[in-house]
Protein backbone atom coordinates (compact mmCIF):
# COMPACT_ATOMS: atom_id res chain seq x y z
CA UNK A 1 0.00 0.00 0.00
CA UNK A 2 1.35 3.48 -0.76
CA UNK A 3 0.34 6.25 1.69
CA UNK A 4 -0.30 8.72 -1.53
CA UNK A 5 -3.09 6.07 -2.30
CA UNK A 6 -4.83 4.91 1.46
CA UNK A 7 -6.46 6.92 3.83
CA UNK A 8 -4.17 7.47 6.80
CA UNK A 9 -6.32 10.04 9.20
CA UNK A 10 -3.67 9.84 12.27
CA UNK A 11 -4.80 13.12 14.45
CA UNK A 12 -2.33 14.73 16.81
CA UNK A 13 -4.69 15.80 19.61
CA UNK A 14 -5.60 13.10 22.28
CA UNK A 15 -9.21 13.45 21.71
CA UNK A 16 -10.86 14.96 24.84
CA UNK A 17 -13.52 12.86 25.20
CA UNK A 18 -11.74 9.36 24.87
CA UNK A 19 -10.74 8.10 28.96
CA UNK A 20 -8.72 4.67 28.10
CA UNK A 21 -5.55 4.81 26.25
CA UNK A 22 -7.05 2.01 23.83
CA UNK A 23 -9.82 4.49 22.83
CA UNK A 24 -7.13 7.48 22.46
CA UNK A 25 -5.27 5.50 20.46
CA UNK A 26 -7.84 4.24 17.61
CA UNK A 27 -9.00 7.77 17.32
CA UNK A 28 -5.36 9.08 17.01
CA UNK A 29 -4.66 6.72 14.23
CA UNK A 30 -7.53 7.06 12.48
CA UNK A 31 -8.67 3.61 12.64
CA UNK A 32 -12.38 4.26 14.24
CA UNK A 33 -14.51 6.90 14.27
CA UNK A 34 -18.33 7.48 16.67
CA UNK A 35 -21.49 8.37 15.08
CA UNK A 36 -23.23 8.04 18.34
CA UNK A 37 -22.87 6.92 21.56
CA UNK A 38 -21.37 3.34 21.18
CA UNK A 39 -21.86 2.91 17.29
CA UNK A 40 -18.63 3.40 15.16
CA UNK A 41 -17.42 3.15 11.82
CA UNK A 42 -14.28 1.26 11.74
CA UNK A 43 -11.88 3.06 8.58
CA UNK A 44 -9.56 1.11 5.99
CA UNK A 45 -6.74 0.95 8.98
CA UNK A 46 -8.69 -0.38 11.58
CA UNK A 47 -10.41 -2.80 9.53
CA UNK A 48 -7.00 -4.09 8.37
CA UNK A 49 -6.61 -5.43 12.00
CA UNK A 50 -10.29 -6.14 12.68
CA UNK A 51 -9.96 -8.74 9.51
CA UNK A 52 -6.43 -10.12 11.00
CA UNK A 53 -8.69 -10.71 14.44
CA UNK A 54 -11.34 -12.74 12.63
CA UNK A 55 -8.84 -14.68 9.88
CA UNK A 56 -7.01 -16.29 13.40
CA UNK A 57 -10.32 -16.75 14.68
CA UNK A 58 -11.99 -18.21 11.57
CA UNK A 59 -8.53 -20.60 11.02
CA UNK A 60 -9.02 -22.13 14.57
CA UNK A 61 -12.17 -22.34 14.29
CA UNK A 62 -12.62 -24.16 11.59
CA UNK A 63 -9.55 -26.24 12.15
CA UNK A 64 -11.18 -27.69 15.42
CA UNK A 65 -14.03 -28.44 13.24
CA UNK A 66 -16.76 -26.03 13.87
CA UNK A 67 -18.75 -25.02 10.64
CA UNK A 68 -19.26 -21.08 9.45
CA UNK A 69 -22.97 -20.37 8.98
CA UNK A 70 -23.93 -16.49 8.93
CA UNK A 71 -27.23 -16.11 10.73
CA UNK A 72 -29.70 -12.07 10.83
CA UNK A 73 -29.57 -9.68 12.96
CA UNK A 74 -33.06 -8.76 12.97
CA UNK A 75 -34.67 -11.84 14.79
CA UNK A 76 -38.51 -12.42 15.00
CA UNK A 77 -39.69 -12.12 18.47
CA UNK A 78 -41.59 -15.40 18.30
CA UNK A 79 -38.46 -17.31 18.52
CA UNK A 80 -37.81 -15.50 21.94
CA UNK A 81 -41.26 -15.74 23.02
CA UNK A 82 -40.59 -20.01 22.67
CA UNK A 83 -37.37 -19.62 25.08
CA UNK A 84 -38.62 -17.37 27.38
CA UNK A 85 -36.18 -14.79 26.71
CA UNK A 86 -38.70 -12.05 25.37
CA UNK A 87 -39.86 -11.12 28.87
CA UNK A 88 -36.70 -12.00 30.65
CA UNK A 89 -34.21 -10.16 28.56
CA UNK A 90 -33.94 -6.20 30.13
CA UNK A 91 -33.29 -3.29 28.39
CA UNK A 92 -30.03 -4.33 26.89
CA UNK A 93 -32.37 -6.08 24.28
CA UNK A 94 -33.53 -3.84 21.46
CA UNK A 95 -36.95 -4.65 20.52
CA UNK A 96 -39.04 -3.20 17.14
CA UNK A 97 -41.48 -3.38 15.27
CA UNK A 98 -41.57 -3.94 11.77
CA UNK A 99 -44.05 -2.15 9.41
CA UNK A 100 -46.30 -5.02 10.06
CA UNK A 101 -46.34 -4.44 13.39
CA UNK A 102 -44.60 -7.30 14.05
CA UNK A 103 -42.08 -7.40 17.38
CA UNK A 104 -38.56 -8.08 17.07
CA UNK A 105 -35.12 -7.88 17.71
CA UNK A 106 -32.14 -6.47 16.93
CA UNK A 107 -29.47 -9.86 17.91
CA UNK A 108 -27.40 -9.78 21.23
CA UNK A 109 -26.42 -13.67 20.95
CA UNK A 110 -27.94 -15.92 18.73
CA UNK A 111 -29.23 -19.05 20.83
CA UNK A 112 -32.44 -18.73 19.95
CA UNK A 113 -31.74 -18.59 15.82
CA UNK A 114 -29.42 -21.17 15.90
CA UNK A 115 -31.84 -23.59 17.78
CA UNK A 116 -34.19 -22.89 15.13
CA UNK A 117 -31.93 -23.57 12.65
CA UNK A 118 -31.05 -27.04 14.38
CA UNK A 119 -34.28 -28.34 14.87
CA UNK A 120 -35.10 -27.60 11.02
CA UNK A 121 -32.03 -29.11 10.08
CA UNK A 122 -30.78 -31.79 12.09
CA UNK A 123 -32.93 -34.89 13.42
CA UNK A 124 -30.59 -37.70 13.61
CA UNK A 125 -28.06 -38.65 16.46
CA UNK A 126 -25.81 -39.82 13.49
CA UNK A 127 -25.33 -35.54 12.59
CA UNK A 128 -24.33 -35.13 16.27
CA UNK A 129 -21.68 -33.42 17.32
CA UNK A 130 -22.21 -30.44 15.70
CA UNK A 131 -20.86 -27.12 15.94
CA UNK A 132 -22.09 -23.82 13.78
CA UNK A 133 -20.19 -20.77 14.45
CA UNK A 134 -20.56 -17.20 12.76
CA UNK A 135 -18.73 -13.66 13.05
CA UNK A 136 -21.26 -11.29 13.37
CA UNK A 137 -22.36 -8.09 14.74
CA UNK A 138 -24.29 -7.78 17.59
CA UNK A 139 -26.52 -5.39 19.21
CA UNK A 140 -26.64 -4.28 22.93
CA UNK A 141 -28.41 -1.26 24.06
CA UNK A 142 -25.38 -0.54 26.85
CA UNK A 143 -27.06 1.33 29.96
CA UNK A 144 -22.96 3.18 29.74
CA UNK A 145 -21.41 2.25 26.76
CA UNK A 146 -17.78 3.13 27.04
CA UNK A 147 -13.86 3.48 26.14
CA UNK A 148 -14.72 3.35 22.31
CA UNK A 149 -15.32 -0.64 20.97
CA UNK A 150 -14.40 -2.23 24.68
CA UNK A 151 -17.83 -1.39 25.77
CA UNK A 152 -19.66 -0.59 22.19
CA UNK A 153 -23.75 -1.05 21.52
CA UNK A 154 -22.66 -2.50 18.10
CA UNK A 155 -19.95 -4.62 18.10
CA UNK A 156 -19.13 -7.59 16.43
CA UNK A 157 -18.82 -11.27 17.93
CA UNK A 158 -17.40 -14.94 16.72
CA UNK A 159 -20.16 -16.95 18.48
CA UNK A 160 -20.17 -20.59 18.28
CA UNK A 161 -22.60 -22.85 19.44
CA UNK A 162 -22.12 -26.72 19.55
CA UNK A 163 -25.10 -29.72 19.63
CA UNK A 164 -24.32 -33.07 21.32
CA UNK A 165 -26.32 -36.17 22.17
CA UNK A 166 -25.49 -35.94 26.42
CA UNK A 167 -23.29 -34.28 28.69
CA UNK A 168 -20.16 -36.03 28.36
CA UNK A 169 -19.79 -35.41 24.58
CA UNK A 170 -21.17 -31.96 25.59
CA UNK A 171 -18.19 -31.78 27.62
CA UNK A 172 -16.13 -32.73 24.79
CA UNK A 173 -16.98 -29.84 22.78
CA UNK A 174 -16.28 -27.80 25.01
CA UNK A 175 -12.99 -29.05 25.92
CA UNK A 176 -11.88 -28.99 21.86
CA UNK A 177 -12.99 -25.12 22.09
CA UNK A 178 -11.25 -24.46 25.02
CA UNK A 179 -8.20 -25.87 22.97
CA UNK A 180 -8.93 -23.67 20.30
CA UNK A 181 -9.63 -20.63 22.24
CA UNK A 182 -6.29 -21.45 23.85
CA UNK A 183 -5.10 -22.06 20.41
CA UNK A 184 -6.29 -18.12 18.97
CA UNK A 185 -5.30 -16.02 21.95
CA UNK A 186 -1.55 -17.58 21.68
CA UNK A 187 -1.86 -16.49 18.20
CA UNK A 188 -3.05 -13.13 19.11
CA UNK A 189 0.66 -12.73 21.01
CA UNK A 190 -1.70 -11.36 23.49
CA UNK A 191 -0.39 -11.77 27.60
CA UNK A 192 -3.81 -13.39 28.32
CA UNK A 193 -5.45 -15.90 31.32
CA UNK A 194 -8.18 -18.54 30.85
CA UNK A 195 -9.93 -18.19 34.12
CA UNK A 196 -13.03 -20.00 35.71
CA UNK A 197 -16.57 -18.36 35.53
CA UNK A 198 -18.62 -20.14 37.67
CA UNK A 199 -19.86 -19.77 41.15
CA UNK A 200 -18.19 -21.72 43.81
CA UNK A 201 -18.34 -25.02 41.73
CA UNK A 202 -14.33 -26.36 42.40
CA UNK A 203 -13.19 -29.21 40.06
CA UNK A 204 -14.38 -29.41 36.38
CA UNK A 205 -15.53 -25.99 35.20
CA UNK A 206 -18.43 -25.26 33.05
CA UNK A 207 -18.04 -21.93 32.34
CA UNK A 208 -14.70 -19.84 31.41
CA UNK A 209 -14.10 -16.46 30.63
CA UNK A 210 -10.46 -15.66 28.54
CA UNK A 211 -9.19 -12.13 29.40
CA UNK A 212 -6.13 -10.00 28.16
CA UNK A 213 -4.26 -8.76 30.82
CA UNK A 214 -4.34 -4.81 31.14
CA UNK A 215 -4.22 -2.15 33.97
CA UNK A 216 -7.25 -0.45 32.74
CA UNK A 217 -9.51 -3.96 33.11
CA UNK A 218 -13.05 -3.97 33.75
CA UNK A 219 -12.75 -7.17 35.83
CA UNK A 220 -10.53 -8.35 38.41
CA UNK A 221 -9.31 -11.73 38.47
CA UNK A 222 -8.27 -13.83 41.43
CA UNK A 223 -5.31 -16.11 41.07
CA UNK A 224 -3.70 -18.34 43.47
CA UNK A 225 0.05 -18.40 43.79
CA UNK A 226 0.39 -21.94 44.33
CA UNK A 227 -2.07 -23.61 42.21
CA UNK A 228 -3.79 -23.02 39.36
CA UNK A 229 -6.68 -21.98 40.52
CA UNK A 230 -8.15 -18.66 38.54
CA UNK A 231 -11.38 -16.81 38.15
CA UNK A 232 -12.79 -13.86 37.93
CA UNK A 233 -13.24 -12.29 41.31
CA UNK A 234 -17.29 -12.17 41.56
CA UNK A 235 -17.15 -15.83 41.36
CA UNK A 236 -14.44 -16.68 44.18
CA UNK A 237 -15.45 -17.20 47.66
CA UNK A 238 -13.98 -15.63 50.53
CA UNK A 239 -13.71 -18.37 53.76
CA UNK A 240 -14.25 -17.16 57.20
CA UNK A 241 -11.24 -15.77 58.65
CA UNK A 242 -9.32 -18.50 60.67
CA UNK A 243 -8.94 -16.38 63.65
CA UNK A 244 -11.88 -16.39 66.65
CA UNK A 245 -13.26 -13.08 67.15
CA UNK A 246 -11.65 -11.33 70.41
CA UNK A 247 -13.48 -10.49 73.51
CA UNK A 248 -14.71 -7.02 73.35
CA UNK A 249 -12.45 -4.48 75.34
CA UNK A 250 -14.25 -1.70 76.30
CA UNK A 251 -17.84 -0.32 76.60
CA UNK A 252 -19.91 1.17 73.74
CA UNK A 253 -20.13 5.04 73.91
CA UNK A 254 -21.79 6.88 71.01
CA UNK A 255 -19.29 9.92 69.34
CA UNK A 256 -20.45 13.00 67.18
CA UNK A 257 -18.50 12.31 63.50
CA UNK A 258 -20.46 16.00 62.35
CA UNK A 259 -19.37 15.61 58.23
CA UNK A 260 -18.32 11.82 58.54
CA UNK A 261 -20.14 10.33 55.41
CA UNK A 262 -17.38 8.10 53.92
CA UNK A 263 -15.57 5.13 55.74
CA UNK A 264 -12.77 7.44 54.91
CA UNK A 265 -13.79 10.27 56.68
CA UNK A 266 -14.74 8.07 59.88
CA UNK A 267 -11.36 6.85 59.78
CA UNK A 268 -9.14 9.65 59.55
CA UNK A 269 -11.74 11.78 61.80
CA UNK A 270 -11.47 9.66 64.28
CA UNK A 271 -7.77 8.20 63.81
CA UNK A 272 -8.77 4.60 63.47
CA UNK A 273 -8.36 2.03 60.22
CA UNK A 274 -10.74 1.55 57.69
CA UNK A 275 -10.43 -2.50 58.73
CA UNK A 276 -12.40 -1.25 62.25
CA UNK A 277 -15.14 0.33 60.77
CA UNK A 278 -18.39 -1.42 59.57
CA UNK A 279 -19.74 -0.36 55.95
CA UNK A 280 -23.79 -0.75 56.25
CA UNK A 281 -25.44 -0.64 52.82
CA UNK A 282 -28.95 -0.80 52.67
CA UNK A 283 -30.37 -2.74 49.37
CA UNK A 284 -33.98 -3.91 48.59
CA UNK A 285 -35.43 -6.65 50.01
CA UNK A 286 -37.45 -9.84 47.80
CA UNK A 287 -40.54 -8.59 49.53
CA UNK A 288 -40.30 -5.33 49.31
CA UNK A 289 -38.95 -3.71 52.22
CA UNK A 290 -35.15 -2.79 52.70
CA UNK A 291 -32.30 -5.18 54.25
CA UNK A 292 -28.92 -3.97 55.35
CA UNK A 293 -25.77 -5.72 53.90
CA UNK A 294 -22.72 -5.19 56.27
CA UNK A 295 -19.50 -5.42 55.32
CA UNK A 296 -15.57 -4.36 56.68
CA UNK A 297 -14.60 -0.73 55.86
CA UNK A 298 -11.86 -2.15 53.70
CA UNK A 299 -14.00 -4.61 51.55
CA UNK A 300 -16.24 -4.67 49.05
CA UNK A 301 -19.34 -5.93 48.39
CA UNK A 302 -19.87 -8.39 45.64
CA UNK A 303 -23.44 -7.98 44.25
CA UNK A 304 -23.27 -11.67 42.59
CA UNK A 305 -22.97 -13.07 45.55
CA UNK A 306 -26.00 -10.32 47.92
CA UNK A 307 -28.48 -11.08 45.60
CA UNK A 308 -28.29 -14.81 45.39
CA UNK A 309 -29.18 -14.31 49.70
CA UNK A 310 -32.67 -15.37 50.61
CA UNK A 311 -34.60 -12.42 50.82
CA UNK A 312 -32.72 -10.43 49.05
CA UNK A 313 -34.14 -8.61 45.68
CA UNK A 314 -32.48 -9.93 43.10
CA UNK A 315 -31.31 -8.30 41.02
CA UNK A 316 -29.29 -6.20 43.72
CA UNK A 317 -30.87 -2.76 43.98
CA UNK A 318 -29.39 -0.43 46.52
CA UNK A 319 -32.06 1.33 48.22
CA UNK A 320 -32.70 5.11 47.17
CA UNK A 321 -31.50 7.80 49.96
CA UNK A 322 -35.51 9.07 50.01
CA UNK A 323 -36.73 5.22 50.47
CA UNK A 324 -34.02 4.96 53.45
CA UNK A 325 -34.69 8.29 55.66
CA UNK A 326 -38.61 7.59 55.43
CA UNK A 327 -38.34 3.61 56.01
CA UNK A 328 -34.85 4.14 58.75
CA UNK A 329 -35.36 7.42 60.30
CA UNK A 330 -32.24 8.87 59.39
CA UNK A 331 -29.82 9.44 56.60
CA UNK A 332 -27.04 7.31 54.98
CA UNK A 333 -23.70 7.95 56.56
CA UNK A 334 -24.68 6.90 60.11
CA UNK A 335 -26.01 3.64 59.73
CA UNK A 336 -25.36 0.45 61.24
CA UNK A 337 -26.50 -2.52 62.52
CA UNK A 338 -27.46 -2.07 66.16
CA UNK A 339 -31.00 -1.40 66.48
CA UNK A 340 -32.03 -1.81 62.87
CA UNK A 341 -34.81 -2.86 62.17
CA UNK A 342 -34.88 -4.56 59.34
CA UNK A 343 -33.14 -8.06 58.54
CA UNK A 344 -29.63 -7.47 58.70
CA UNK A 345 -26.56 -9.67 56.90
CA UNK A 346 -22.96 -9.11 58.10
CA UNK A 347 -19.94 -10.41 55.75
CA UNK A 348 -17.72 -13.05 57.60
CA UNK A 349 -14.97 -10.91 57.88
CA UNK A 350 -17.51 -7.85 59.69
CA UNK A 351 -18.87 -10.24 61.76
CA UNK A 352 -15.11 -11.66 63.20
CA UNK A 353 -14.34 -7.77 64.56
CA UNK A 354 -14.63 -6.83 67.84
CA UNK A 355 -14.75 -3.32 69.80
CA UNK A 356 -15.99 -1.60 66.24
CA UNK A 357 -17.29 1.75 64.90
CA UNK A 358 -20.24 1.68 63.08
CA UNK A 359 -23.69 4.12 62.38
CA UNK A 360 -25.63 4.72 65.09
CA UNK A 361 -28.94 5.11 63.24
CA UNK A 362 -28.97 8.66 64.34
CA UNK A 363 -27.41 11.88 61.98
CA UNK A 364 -24.17 12.98 62.16
CA UNK A 365 -23.82 10.12 65.00
CA UNK A 366 -21.56 6.86 65.35
CA UNK A 367 -20.98 4.26 67.94
CA UNK A 368 -17.32 3.03 68.57
CA UNK A 369 -16.37 -0.26 70.70
CA UNK A 370 -19.45 -2.17 69.16
CA UNK A 371 -19.62 -5.46 69.48
CA UNK A 372 -21.58 -8.27 68.52
CA UNK A 373 -23.56 -10.54 70.58
CA UNK A 374 -22.92 -7.94 73.98
CA UNK A 375 -24.67 -4.44 71.93
CA UNK A 376 -27.07 -6.79 69.62
CA UNK A 377 -27.41 -10.11 68.16
CA UNK A 378 -24.95 -12.69 67.15
CA UNK A 379 -24.69 -11.58 63.35
CA UNK A 380 -26.46 -13.90 60.45
CA UNK A 381 -22.59 -14.20 59.17
CA UNK A 382 -22.02 -14.41 54.98
CA UNK A 383 -20.04 -14.51 52.33
CA UNK A 384 -20.75 -11.08 50.47
CA UNK A 385 -17.63 -9.36 49.76
CA UNK A 386 -15.14 -9.48 46.77
CA UNK A 387 -11.92 -11.17 47.24
CA UNK A 388 -9.07 -9.36 48.25
CA UNK A 389 -5.37 -9.80 47.71
CA UNK A 390 -3.56 -12.01 50.47
CA UNK A 391 -6.86 -13.56 51.23
CA UNK A 392 -6.64 -17.78 50.93
CA UNK A 393 -7.46 -19.42 48.08
CA UNK A 394 -11.02 -20.96 48.19
CA UNK A 395 -9.17 -24.17 47.14
CA UNK A 396 -7.08 -24.37 50.28
CA UNK A 397 -3.57 -23.53 48.39
CA UNK A 398 -1.99 -20.52 49.08
CA UNK A 399 -2.91 -16.96 49.06
CA UNK A 400 -4.39 -15.00 46.33
CA UNK A 401 -3.09 -12.38 43.65
CA UNK A 402 -5.59 -9.85 42.10
CA UNK A 403 -4.74 -8.64 38.15
CA UNK A 404 -7.10 -6.62 36.17
CA UNK A 405 -8.41 -8.26 33.03
CA UNK A 406 -10.44 -7.49 29.75
CA UNK A 407 -12.84 -10.11 29.48
CA UNK A 408 -12.34 -10.51 25.16
CA UNK A 409 -14.05 -14.24 24.98
CA UNK A 410 -16.22 -16.51 27.08
CA UNK A 411 -17.08 -20.17 26.83
CA UNK A 412 -19.92 -21.61 28.14
CA UNK A 413 -22.22 -25.19 28.70
CA UNK A 414 -25.53 -24.01 28.22
CA UNK A 415 -27.46 -27.93 28.78
CA UNK A 416 -30.85 -28.07 27.60
CA UNK A 417 -31.92 -24.42 28.15
CA UNK A 418 -32.70 -23.98 24.53
CA UNK A 419 -33.56 -27.31 22.97
CA UNK A 420 -35.39 -28.02 25.73
CA UNK A 421 -37.49 -24.81 25.70
CA UNK A 422 -37.79 -24.54 21.84
CA UNK A 423 -38.01 -28.38 21.32
CA UNK A 424 -35.40 -29.19 19.46
CA UNK A 425 -34.98 -33.16 19.46
CA UNK A 426 -32.76 -35.63 17.48
CA UNK A 427 -33.81 -39.71 17.17
CA UNK A 428 -31.48 -41.80 18.82
CA UNK A 429 -29.77 -45.05 17.45
CA UNK A 430 -33.63 -46.72 18.93
CA UNK A 431 -35.41 -44.19 17.44
CA UNK A 432 -36.24 -42.40 20.62
CA UNK A 433 -36.43 -38.77 20.42
CA UNK A 434 -33.27 -36.84 22.76
CA UNK A 435 -33.01 -33.08 23.68
CA UNK A 436 -29.75 -32.18 22.75
CA UNK A 437 -26.61 -30.75 24.98
CA UNK A 438 -25.47 -27.04 23.86
CA UNK A 439 -22.51 -25.22 24.64
CA UNK A 440 -21.32 -21.28 23.36
CA UNK A 441 -18.80 -20.08 22.53
CA UNK A 442 -18.14 -15.95 22.25
CA UNK A 443 -14.81 -14.02 20.97
CA UNK A 444 -15.17 -9.99 21.54
CA UNK A 445 -13.44 -9.57 18.08
CA UNK A 446 -13.65 -5.79 17.77
CA UNK A 447 -13.28 -5.79 21.50
CA UNK A 448 -9.66 -7.58 21.03
CA UNK A 449 -8.86 -4.92 18.59
CA UNK A 450 -8.93 -2.41 21.52
CA UNK A 451 -7.56 -4.92 24.41
CA UNK A 452 -4.16 -5.56 22.65
CA UNK A 453 -3.85 -1.96 22.21
CA UNK A 454 -4.39 -1.41 25.97
CA UNK A 455 -1.87 -4.01 26.44
CA UNK A 456 1.18 -2.92 23.99
CA UNK A 457 1.45 0.74 23.86
CA UNK A 458 4.10 3.38 24.77
CA UNK A 459 4.21 7.11 24.99
CA UNK A 460 4.32 7.34 20.98
CA UNK A 461 1.13 4.94 20.09
CA UNK A 462 -0.12 1.63 19.61
CA UNK A 463 2.82 -1.70 19.14
CA UNK A 464 1.28 -4.23 17.26
CA UNK A 465 1.93 -7.94 18.05
CA UNK A 466 3.21 -9.42 14.39
CA UNK A 467 -0.06 -11.19 13.73
CA UNK A 468 -2.33 -8.58 14.08
CA UNK A 469 -0.55 -5.62 12.29
CA UNK A 470 -2.21 -3.87 9.72
CA UNK A 471 1.66 -3.56 7.58
CA UNK A 472 4.35 -5.47 8.49
CA UNK A 473 6.59 -2.98 7.66
CA UNK A 474 6.89 0.75 6.68
CA UNK A 475 9.20 1.94 4.15
CA UNK A 476 9.93 5.86 4.98
CA UNK A 477 12.44 7.29 2.33
CA UNK A 478 13.96 10.31 2.59
CA UNK A 479 13.37 12.92 0.35
CA UNK A 480 11.32 10.60 -2.13
CA UNK A 481 10.48 13.33 -4.64
CA UNK A 482 13.42 15.33 -4.92
CA UNK A 483 16.43 11.96 -4.83
CA UNK A 484 15.89 10.18 -7.50
CA UNK A 485 18.11 7.44 -6.41
CA UNK A 486 15.83 7.19 -2.96
CA UNK A 487 13.05 6.79 -5.04
CA UNK A 488 14.42 4.04 -6.93
CA UNK A 489 15.70 2.21 -3.95
CA UNK A 490 12.64 2.41 -2.21
CA UNK A 491 9.83 1.91 -5.04
CA UNK A 492 12.85 -1.45 -6.16
CA UNK A 493 12.17 -2.74 -2.38
CA UNK A 494 8.27 -1.95 -1.92
CA UNK A 495 8.20 -4.00 -5.11
CA UNK A 496 10.40 -7.09 -3.95
CA UNK A 497 7.90 -6.94 -0.63
CA UNK A 498 4.84 -7.30 -2.57
CA UNK A 499 6.31 -9.97 -4.75
CA UNK A 500 7.19 -11.76 -1.60
CA UNK A 501 3.62 -11.26 -0.40
CA UNK A 502 4.50 -9.18 2.48
CA UNK A 503 2.20 -6.44 3.70
CA UNK A 504 4.10 -3.48 3.54
CA UNK A 505 3.50 0.19 3.55
CA UNK A 506 5.33 2.91 1.11
CA UNK A 507 5.45 6.16 3.00
CA UNK A 508 5.57 8.37 -0.50
CA UNK A 509 4.02 11.00 1.07
CA UNK A 510 6.16 14.39 0.62
CA UNK A 511 6.79 15.01 4.50
CA UNK A 512 9.64 15.77 6.86
CA UNK A 513 11.36 12.18 8.31
CA UNK A 514 9.85 13.15 11.91
CA UNK A 515 6.25 13.63 10.29
CA UNK A 516 6.86 9.98 8.45
CA UNK A 517 8.28 8.34 11.71
CA UNK A 518 5.73 9.27 14.09
CA UNK A 519 3.17 8.65 12.24
CA UNK A 520 4.35 4.86 11.65
CA UNK A 521 5.07 4.76 15.29
CA UNK A 522 1.55 5.57 15.68
CA UNK A 523 0.02 2.68 14.25
CA UNK A 524 2.16 0.37 15.50
CA UNK A 525 3.67 -0.98 12.57
CA UNK A 526 6.10 -3.48 13.84
CA UNK A 527 9.22 -2.68 11.37
CA UNK A 528 10.77 0.68 9.90
CA UNK A 529 12.89 0.56 6.67
CA UNK A 530 14.63 3.92 6.19
CA UNK A 531 16.15 4.86 2.81
CA UNK A 532 17.99 8.19 2.24
CA UNK A 533 20.55 9.55 0.21
CA UNK A 534 23.22 9.26 2.86
CA UNK A 535 22.66 5.87 3.39
CA UNK A 536 22.50 5.03 0.49
CA UNK A 537 25.67 6.21 -0.63
CA UNK A 538 27.27 4.47 1.99
CA UNK A 539 25.37 0.95 0.87
CA UNK A 540 23.07 0.85 3.51
CA UNK A 541 19.74 1.37 4.48
CA UNK A 542 17.89 2.02 8.29
CA UNK A 543 16.18 -0.22 10.27
CA UNK A 544 14.30 0.31 13.82
CA UNK A 545 11.96 -2.58 15.12
CA UNK A 546 8.66 -0.97 17.15
CA UNK A 547 10.30 -1.88 20.40
CA UNK A 548 13.79 -0.93 19.70
CA UNK A 549 15.16 2.29 21.04
CA UNK A 550 17.90 2.78 18.04
CA UNK A 551 17.64 2.87 14.60
CA UNK A 552 20.05 0.45 13.02
CA UNK A 553 22.53 0.70 9.84
CA UNK A 554 22.54 -1.88 7.53
CA UNK A 555 24.41 -3.54 4.27
CA UNK A 556 22.06 -2.86 1.37
CA UNK A 557 22.77 -6.77 0.06
CA UNK A 558 21.00 -7.69 3.47
CA UNK A 559 17.44 -6.71 2.06
CA UNK A 560 17.29 -9.98 0.46
CA UNK A 561 17.63 -11.56 3.57
CA UNK A 562 15.46 -9.18 5.54
CA UNK A 563 12.59 -10.00 3.46
CA UNK A 564 12.63 -13.48 3.98
CA UNK A 565 12.78 -12.95 7.82
CA UNK A 566 10.16 -11.13 7.38
CA UNK A 567 8.03 -13.42 5.57
CA UNK A 568 8.96 -16.48 7.27
CA UNK A 569 8.06 -14.84 10.80
CA UNK A 570 5.01 -15.35 12.48
CA UNK A 571 2.77 -15.19 9.50
CA UNK A 572 2.10 -18.95 8.86
CA UNK A 573 -1.21 -19.86 10.88
CA UNK A 574 0.52 -21.50 13.71
P1 LIG B 1 -19.47 -8.10 29.61
O1 LIG B 1 -19.48 -8.73 30.98
O2 LIG B 1 -18.17 -7.44 29.25
O3 LIG B 1 -20.67 -7.26 29.33
P2 LIG B 1 -20.78 -10.39 28.56
O4 LIG B 1 -20.63 -11.36 29.65
O5 LIG B 1 -22.05 -9.65 28.40
O6 LIG B 1 -19.57 -9.33 28.59
P3 LIG B 1 -20.89 -12.39 26.47
O7 LIG B 1 -22.35 -12.34 26.37
O8 LIG B 1 -20.23 -13.58 27.05
O9 LIG B 1 -20.36 -11.08 27.18
O10 LIG B 1 -20.28 -12.08 25.02
C1 LIG B 1 -19.09 -12.66 24.49
C2 LIG B 1 -18.00 -11.64 24.29
O11 LIG B 1 -18.46 -10.50 23.56
C3 LIG B 1 -17.47 -11.06 25.57
O12 LIG B 1 -16.51 -11.91 26.14
C4 LIG B 1 -16.88 -9.75 25.10
O13 LIG B 1 -15.56 -9.95 24.64
C5 LIG B 1 -17.75 -9.34 23.95
N1 LIG B 1 -18.69 -8.27 24.33
C6 LIG B 1 -19.78 -8.36 25.12
N2 LIG B 1 -20.40 -7.17 25.23
C7 LIG B 1 -19.69 -6.30 24.47
C8 LIG B 1 -19.81 -4.90 24.16
N3 LIG B 1 -20.82 -4.18 24.64
N4 LIG B 1 -18.89 -4.33 23.35
C9 LIG B 1 -17.88 -5.05 22.83
N5 LIG B 1 -17.70 -6.36 23.09
C10 LIG B 1 -18.59 -6.99 23.89
MG1 LIG C 1 -22.66 -7.68 28.90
Amino acid sequence: MRASRFHLATLKETPVDAEIVSHQLMLRAGMIRRHAAGIYSWLPLGLRILRKVEQIVREEMDRAGALELLMPSFQPSELWQESGRWDQFGPELLRLKDRHERDACIGPTHEEIVTDIFRREVNSYRQLPLNFYQIQTKFRDEIRPRFGVMRSREFIMKDAYSFDLDRDAMQRSYDIMDQAYIKIFDRFGLDYRAVSADSGAIGGSTSQEFHVLAESGEDAIAFSDQSDFAANIETVEALPPAAERAAPAADMETVDTPGMHTIDDLASGLGISARQCLKTLIAEAEDGGLVALVLRGDHELNVLKAERLAGVASPLRLAQREQIIEVLGNDIGSIGPIGLAIPVFVDHSAARLSDFVCGANQDNKHLVNANWGRDCDEPVSVDIRNVVAGDPSPDGKGELKILRGIEVGHIFQLGQKYSESMQATVLDEQGKAIVPFMGCYGIGVTRVVAAAIEQNHDDKGIIWPESLAPFQLAICPINYHKSEIVKQAADDFYQQCLDRGLEVFLDDRPLRPGVMFSDMELIGVPHRVVFSERGLGAQQFEHKGRRDSEAQELPLDELPAFIEKLASSSWAPG
